[in-house]
């Protein structure tokens, strides 16, 4: 792993601000390369905003935002997002 990432579990936090369901366990299937991974399997990259990166091939999943209260999330690399309620 690059030593500026982190795994999915470093953003299950902001994630659950939107989703009010537990999002480690959830799965994020990637709209490249069709592969499902739980979150906590992403590859997270921190700079001006954050990036979830597939595992797999390592396409842009989801890009995430945030300034004082408001806050963007770009789900156009995802195919699915499966969660358990
Ligand atoms: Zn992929």
């Amino acid at each position: 792993m690059d030593e500026l990432m982190l795994d999915g579990n470093a953003v299950a936090g902001v994630l659950s601000e939107v989703f009010a369901v537990e999002m480690t366990t959830a799965t994020m299937t990637c709209g490249h390369c069709g592969a499902a991974h739980a979150v906590g399997a992403m590859h997270v990259f921190r700079g001006a905003g954050i990036v979830l990166r597939c595992p797999n091939c390592d396409n842009a999943v989801v890009k995430i935002v945030e300034d004082g209260n408001r806050m963007w999330m770009n789900f156009g690399g995802m195919q699915a997002l499966e969660m358990i309620h």
